[in-house]
């Protein structure tokens, strides 16, 4: 059957956002693969309601809502407009930004998070290519934005300097991914540096193209470390971190800032429960797990503070939250952005008895027995 014409929602930045919570959530629903669309049709999972609402189209019906919601025409640029820029500002204002893409693992194609935060990094920054995801396009602004605030006060002897690094957490490890010949390295936390991973690689970075070399390097990097583990790289979180310092004078009197921008690609989140897995493959899949349930409670329980309510923040249960420690919450601002499917579960399941039959690929059939 033909699909219905989907009615179109205008994507723009809600005013008052992080007015009134320093955490906002954004949906992402990707398009349908080309493979997906040849089992399935076009006929779709969610149905998106309007701006901030999408159904469920499964047994029984259910409704979500959520901040923003961004449909597959929402392209890279626009989402990085409505999430990015405002997160660069917040950190030219001096406050720590992180922001999180989340998604379910899956046996054919991902929910989206790469795509959305680095996307097509070797075709350049966005003049170049329309994939061109959410880091590099954050940091074409920020170097621009850099400048526009030195010309503009340039007798305030303004100087800045953005230091960056790249590390993975795998299994509650944490592996420098600028430089992976130092694994398993200890967060600590001092008065002078606050929390910290002691001896990992910081990088000055002057422009973007320096940034795009250092994610091309890491996510190399990232790649070689999963293969010599024998382990799915997305099994694991990225945390790309900058830390932006500006100095400037002012009546004789010189000023510091210090501001951190984290952007964070989440390991896949499954369903455990019913996966069947054992060994150092439940040990892996708990780690995750426990880790994104560490990151949604955090996030709650901030939320809820944020509402008036005094509860315990545990930041120390996973490596993530502590290392994110001083970038979540506070006057920190989080965005995330849930990364979904809109494919049928049946299509994943297809695949899944394929792979078993055909391919006789049994790594992700805990994958299908989960879905
Ligand atoms: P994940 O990192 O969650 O496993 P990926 O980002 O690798 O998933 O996405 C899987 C595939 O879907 C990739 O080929 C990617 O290019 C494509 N994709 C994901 N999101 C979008 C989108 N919003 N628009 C177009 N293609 C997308
Ligand atoms: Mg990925």
């Amino acid at each position: 059957e033909p699909a219905p014409q989907s009615q179109s929602f205008e994507f723009r930045e809600d005013p008052s956002f992080w007015k009134d919570h320093n955490v906002q959530v954004i949906i992402r629903i990707r398009p349908l693969s080309s493979s997906e669309i040849s089992l399935q049709g076009n006929s779709k999972c969610v149905r998106q309601e309007s701006c901030q609402t999408i159904t469920w189209t499964g047994h029984p019906e259910s409704r979500f809502t959520f901040d923003l919601v961004a449909d597959e025409h929402v392209s890279q640029e626009d989402l990085f407009k409505v999430a990015g820029l405002p997160m660069v500002e917040n950190c030219m204002g001096g406050y720590n930004s992180c922001m999180f893409a989340y998604g379910q693992v899956s046996f054919q194609t991902g929910s989206g998070k790469t795509h959305t935060m680095l996307g097509d990094i070797e075709g350049g920054t966005r003049r170049h290519s329309v994939n061109c995801g959410m880091t590099p396009r954050v940091f074409e602004y920020l170097f621009t934005r850099i400048q526009k605030e030195k010309d503009t006060r340039k007798d305030e002897k303004l100087r800045f300097t953005c230091k960056c690094s790249f590390l993975e957490i795998y299994n509650e490890q944490i592996l420098d991914l600028l430089d992976p010949s130092s694994t398993n390295l200890q967060i600590r936390e001092d008065m002078k540096k606050g929390v910290h991973v002691e001896n990992l690689k910081e990088i000055e970075v002057t422009s973007a193209r320096d940034v795009i070399q250092q994610l091309i390097q890491g996510a190399a990097n990232r790649k070689v470390a999963a293969t010599n583990m024998n382990r799915a790289s997305s099994r694991s979180h990225s945390v790309f971190t900058c830390i932006i310092e500006s100095k400037w004078e002012s009546q004789g009197v010189t000023h510091h800032r210090f501001a951190r921008l984290n952007l964070v690609d989440l390991a896949g989140s499954e369903r455990q429960k019913s996966s069947g897995a054992e060994g150092e493959r439940l040990k892996e899949a708990t780690n995750i797990n426990k880790s994104l349930s560490t990151l949604g409670l955090v996030i709650m329980n901030l939320v809820n503070i944020s509402n008036g309510k005094s509860l315990h923040v545990p930041y120390r249960d996973s490596k993530l939250t502590f290392l994110l420690q001083d970038s979540l919450g506070g006057n920190a601002k989080t965005t995330i952005i849930a990364n979904i499917s809109p494919a049928n579960w049946l299509v994943e399941y297809i695949f899944c008895v394929f792979a078993l039959l055909f391919i006789g690929d049994t790594k992700y059939i805990e994958v299908c027995t989960a879905g």
